[in-house]
């Protein structure tokens, strides 16, 4: 059985074909973790997949929507995450050096749901774009322990405190790219005990549809790359994937 450990198939994308793309995934998936971006997202995510048995959820509030924030939606939050048990994650919550949210904003917001994610004590999905020594510093100041590296694009050096650090690596579609050569070095190096694939559902198409929209049932592409490149079989890497992301999700 598979996992997509991170989509968003309640994006306006998926409006048109979604009755169609959810029964094809019903057989498939032992479980897709769909991740919010802000509070809006978070309901309507919610909404739309509670009564899905292989639907779970990780509440986050991406560093695009900062500004956004505000306490009322912590506590709108805590309220949920008391309400439903499939709420398994927060994120994707991080730093990104592209957002149009000024930094001290972004880091404020980051730090106030790294203390939700200690108070649950739920795993912490990452979004980073550009500040891996910052968010390394937050997890540690914040004592998070359960960590997973969303869409895992970093470095050598990287990956080796995050292997220390037992810090799950959710690899995605990027890793099939052709330019993709230092990523694939990386997933060469990644302990089979720490890896989780995802889809980023609708980006992060795979090469084969690269430029097109994604969709979890591409998670495949991801699962047999990783298999490539590690020279094991696809199966063998599908349930490493699969007992892993029981074991950080409680899922
Ligand atoms: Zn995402």
């Amino acid at each position: 059985m598979l996992v997509d450990c991170h989509c968003h198939l309640s994006f306006p994308d998926f409006s048109l074909d979604l009755e169609t793309l959810l029964r094809e995934l019903k057989d498939k998936f032992y479980a897709l973790i769909e991740s919010s971006v802000n509070l809006d997202n978070t309901q309507k995510a919610l909404e739309t997949f509670s009564n899905y048995d292989f639907f779970y959820f990780s509440l986050g509030f991406h560093p695009h929507y900062a500004q956004e924030f505000n306490k009322e939606v912590l506590k709108k939050y805590a309220d949920l995450i008391n309400q439903n048990k499939k709420i398994v994650a927060i994120g994707e919550i991080g730093l990104d050096i592209k957002s149009k949210v000024s930094l001290d904003k972004q880091k404020e917001v980051f730090l106030e749901f790294l203390d939700l994610a200690f108070q649950f004590q739920l795993p912490v999905v990452i979004h980073n774009r550009g500040f891996k020594e910052s968010i390394l510093g937050f997890l540690q100041e914040k004592k998070i322990k359960k960590v997973v590296l969303h869409c895992f694009s970093q470095d050598l050096d990287f990956l080796e405190v995050a292997v220390k650090k037992n810090y799950f690596l959710s690899f995605s579609g990027n890793i099939t790219y052709k330019n993709a050569r230092f990523l694939r070095e990386c997933v060469k190096k990644a302990p089979s005990e720490l890896i989780l694939s995802e889809t980023d559902s609708p980006f992060l198409a795979p090469q084969i549809i690269r430029g097109k929209k994604n969709n979890p049932l591409y998670v495949g592409e991801v699962i047999k790359e990783i298999a490539l490149l590690k020279d094991r079989e696809v199966e063998d890497i599908e349930e490493a994937v699969l007992k892993n992301a029981k074991e950080v999700f409680r899922i």
